[in-house]
């Protein structure tokens, strides 16, 4: 008898998880028809939303509610939705150049406004319901700074409430008193999971709401849900999810918003192989928000085991772009192997909608407790400098009659023009242009330059490194980090 009805159990729950499993594969599978495809790019601003607003708001099922202004006056708004008697609250964008999840939440808008699915969503409204405050910090947002224009970290406010944006996450939380509430933020794409190549694509936290780092229902019920989340997400991008460290921050809000009594649960967006504007990440965002809004309606992630969190492996950051790996370097007429690391560091273009690369050499020496996006083995390659080709020019028009490539090949790295115009930012070809007087120094690698070079092997020329991207030149001109590198060459005047 005790038999039978353990297996009935066991059968019951199998059931609950498979059918969660097919909805998730399902929602990933027809992402694209959600897909907002307004919001393609991460420097999105405030005034892109409003349309968005305006549409959803016309749908009757949703309610679209003005609930505070940034300090330049931008307004934050609330869409809510269902009739369930668990509110669900989730916030996005405290931090103006964190936009994954806000571009997801549009896209999960997207699903719940579609006739689709509607078993599964009648499930969701009936038995939650749902409030999302998409952007809260949009001055920051329209200046791709993580601050507000207080110059306040908002995540650190959430006690004093100094910034307007603070007070309004704090009066709607408290007016809606949540049940679960979740987070959400991007964090550097050089973050791994510990002792990992794999970037945390996705990282995870409940927060502590006090030093000691209890655990009581509330904090359980968020690690339950993210124990669900990883599940998913292992899925899609296997060892590629990190957990935060949980030390108790008494000033953020999610550390906060836990103690007052919502399940908390941060997500942290991250970093992705070849994903530079994190579209793949915003639909694993969408998938897994999406199904853990499904599970919390179903009530079915209260059998999971709360020791899974723990097993989730912790975040590090120890990732660079380009790991170069036993590469040999002459200094004084004496041979060293080097390793090094090397970012591809964002500088925004006026305006902030678009943004250009100046990399540097962030670390060299032994690296072996380090990973890279992109790794070269050296071995047997001596690292010298590039050259300046020859042939100076007048206008930047003549570089199109370069053969670029075939001059790396040759060991020439930069080119001198005389006319560069004013506004020019990054070079047109993978070299990098020099202006008519300007005085190249010697290469001396060092932490903090910029990683331009050839790799020589018996002499000859066999990968350039320009502006930190790697072109190897023993493939042909259409080798793909050939045209990547293609656009993002240095000027220096
Ligand atoms: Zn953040």
């Amino acid at each position: 008898m005790k038999v039978l009805f353990l297996l009935m159990a066991l059968m019951i729950l199998n059931i609950g998880l498979s059918q969660n499993s097919d909805i998730t594969t399902s929602l990933y599978e027809t992402y694209e028809k959600y897909q907002e495809p307004s919001l393609n790019k991460r420097r999105i601003k405030h005034h892109e939303l409003q349309p968005l607003f305006i549409r959803h708001a016309a749908n009757k099922s949703f309610t679209v509610k003005k609930v505070g202004e940034s300090i330049e006056g931008r307004a934050l708004n609330l869409i809510s939705m269902g009739s369930g008697k668990t509110n669900v609250l989730l916030w996005s964008q405290m931090h103006g150049n964190e936009p994954t999840a806000t571009q997801a939440i549009f896209d999960i808008l997207n699903f719940l406004a579609s006739e689709d699915f509607q078993e599964e969503k009648k499930e969701i409204l009936e038995n939650l319901t749902i409030h999302f405050l998409p952007m809260l910090n949009p001055d920051g947002a329209e200046r791709f700074q993580r601050r507000n224009l207080l110059g306040v970290d908002i995540n650190r406010d959430a006690v004093r409430l100094q910034s307007p944006e603070s007070k309004t996450l704090k009066h709607v939380r408290d007016s809606l008193n949540a049940d679960f509430g979740f987070n959400l933020h991007d964090q550097s794409a050089y973050y791994n999971a510990e002792r990992t190549e794999k970037p945390a694509t996705i990282s995870y936290l409940a927060p502590a709401f006090n030093y000691e780092k209890n655990i009581n229902e509330k904090r359980g019920n968020a690690m339950k849900i993210i124990v669900f989340m990883n599940n998913i997400i292992q899925k899609y991008a296997p060892g590629q999810v990190g957990r935060y460290n949980d030390d108790f921050e008494p000033r953020a809000f999610g550390d906060n918003i836990q103690k007052w009594g919502t399940s908390t649960i941060l997500i942290e967006s991250g970093g992705y192989a070849n994903d530079v504007e994190k579209q793949e990440i915003r639909k694993l965002n969408y998938v897994s928000i999406l199904s853990a809004i499904y599970t919390i309606a179903k009530e079915n992630y209260k059998n999971i085991a709360i020791e899974e969190y723990e097993k989730i492996p912790e975040n590090d950051r120890k990732l660079f772009d380009l790991k170069i790996v036993n590469a040999t370097y002459t200094l004084m007429g004496q041979n060293y192997v080097l390793d090094l690391g090397v970012n591809r560091l964002e500088v925004d273009k006026k305006g902030n909608n678009d943004f250009w690369y100046s990399s540097r050499i962030i670390d060299q020496g032994d690296l072996s407790t380090y990973y890279g996006y992109e790794t070269l083995n050296a071995q047997g390659f001596t690292i010298k400098q590039g050259k300046i080709h020859p042939i100076a020019l007048i206008n930047i028009s003549e570089l199109k009659d370069l053969d670029s490539f075939d001059l790396l090949k040759q060991g020439y790295t930069y080119v001198r023009v005389a006319n560069i115009p004013g506004g020019m930012l990054e070079s047109p070809i993978p070299m990098n242009i020099l202006g008519s007087t300007y005085k190249l120094p010697d290469l001396q690698l060092e932490v903090g330059i910029n990683p331009t070079f050839i790799l020589e092997k018996d002499g000859k020329p066999q990968y350039a490194v320009i502006n930190g991207f790697l072109i190897d030149l023993n493939k042909g001109k259409k080798a793909t980090t050939f045209n990547f590198a293609y656009k993002n060459a240095m000027i220096y005047r």
